[in-house]
């Protein structure tokens, strides 16, 4: 492991240029004096999985990250920011979010928080008001949100549709989502659309025929909702392999309520990710840990329906790659804030902070298969987030707090 200043700065003991100090443009800009720096490059720093500097600086030029190292050998620059002893993380990657919608659903969570169980089927109140709204209002709720979780520190984001359930409907959420992030999701198989309770594999045949036709060219990513009361395996499977069919990679919406096949699909698709996996069984997490599927847990839903958590402890020791990720829907996750789903992991799903924080940076963006984001290291999507606090730990240690001071997205300051 590299961890003296001197291997870290000698590009022949790192794939990482750090002292190539002259390639560094007079105009770049230099963030120094950061406390502690979360770079996600374990060859960098202290040798753990966040590759943590200390007394840190990020040289950006133009959108990327040019250099990165101690503040005390950060090469000169015009233009200069000092984080006042802050902590700089990585922008968020939410890697799950349900943005495409219209309507209100406070009634509902008031009266689940009365006693009664959440069931799949109050996705229909949505998908009711989202078809009645103009393609305007939905884009503004999309802009809204993505703002909000701006704000909290969230660089990347993934949405999808699912609340149309017509060709129509699903396409246009799909377009829609598309002028605002690049990470989209074809989720016509949300759950059977009301239009079809009397005929599922009528509905099965339409997302996987008309309504993909329509919808692949906005989306890159297929998506299904395996369980009970929405798809079971087999309809699951044809959902997603039709999807690949089309070019689209697989995502799954598996084990959330139940134990189920969705897991198992996932792995077998070799989809990116396997959503929420609460209920798991050995061979569930023995197959994660084989594959190069993610799991990504959700713990606003756990928080927002009052279920038992996803046991991340267990997947982490298995060796499976776990994502969080905020699962922003107006029905069952109603959140937007990745510091509020990292408290959560931390407080009820035994991740240490420092597993927290890599899974809600370079764990989501795994679970997109990216590699330009979600860590702090030349050649990176200049996305990061400055802390009022001197450490990322401080997200999990002081709960709700907006610790969030300043956020950069592409190299430009946009909070
Ligand atoms: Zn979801």
């Amino acid at each position: 492991m590299n961890t003296s200043p001197a291997a870290r700065n000698n590009p022949a003991a790192t794939s990482a240029p750090t002292s190539a100090n002259s390639a560094v443009a007079a105009t770049a800009t230099a963030i120094v004096n950061i406390a502690s720096l979360v770079t996600n490059d374990p060859s960098l720093g202290d040798g753990t999985p966040l590759g943590l500097i200390q007394d840190a600086a990020v040289v950006i030029e133009g959108d990327r990250v040019v250099w990165v190292g101690e503040s005390s050998e950060a090469p000169g620059t015009d233009n200069r920011v000092d984080a006042g002893g802050r902590a700089v993380i990585p922008g968020f990657v939410d890697s799950h979010s349900h943005l495409v919608f219209a309507g209100d659903r406070t009634a509902e969570f008031n009266a689940r928080m009365s006693g009664r169980p959440y069931e799949a089927g109050g996705i229909r109140t949505t998908v009711a008001a989202t078809r009645a709204a103009t393609d305007a209002e939905l884009s503004a709720n999309v802009a809204r949100h993505m703002y909000e979780a701006l704000r909290q520190g969230t660089t990347t984001f993934e949405t999808k549709s699912g609340y149309g359930l017509t060709v129509e409907d699903e396409a246009r959420a799909l377009r829609i989502a598309g002028e605002h992030t690049d990470e989209v999701t074809y989720l016509g198989a949300h759950i059977v659309s009301p239009d079809y309770a009397d005929d599922p594999a009528g509905y099965v045949d339409l997302v996987t025929g008309p309504m993909l036709d329509a919808c692949a060219p906005y989306a890159r990513w297929v998506d299904v909702f395996c369980e009970k009361g929405a798809f079971d395996g087999d309809q699951a499977r044809a959902v997603l392999t039709a999807g690949q069919a089309k070019g689209l990679q697989a995502r799954v919406h598996a084990n959330q309520l139940s134990y189920g096949p969705g897991v198992q699909l996932a792995v077998e698709l070799d989809a990116a990710s396997a959503d929420h996996c609460t209920h798991l069984t050995d061979a569930d997490v023995d197959a994660l840990a084989h594959s190069s599927t993610v799991a990504t847990l959700l713990p606003g839903a756990e928080f927002s329906t009052r279920a038992p958590w996803p046991d991340a402890r267990r997947l982490l020791d298995a060796g499976v790659t776990v994502a969080l990720s905020t699962d922003c829907n107006p029905g069952s996750s109603f959140t937007s804030s990745m510091p509020f789903c990292i408290a959560l992991a931390v407080r009820d799903m035994r991740m240490t902070p420092d597993e927290a924080l890599w899974s809600a940076t370079a764990g989501g963006a795994a679970a997109l298969r990216r590699t330009d984001v979600g860590r702090l290291t030349p050649g990176a999507r200049a996305d990061l987030t400055l802390l009022d606090a001197p450490s990322h730990v401080h997200l999990a240690y002081r709960p709700g707090v907006p610790l969030v001071t300043e956020v950069w997205r592409k190299g430009l300051r946009t909070i």
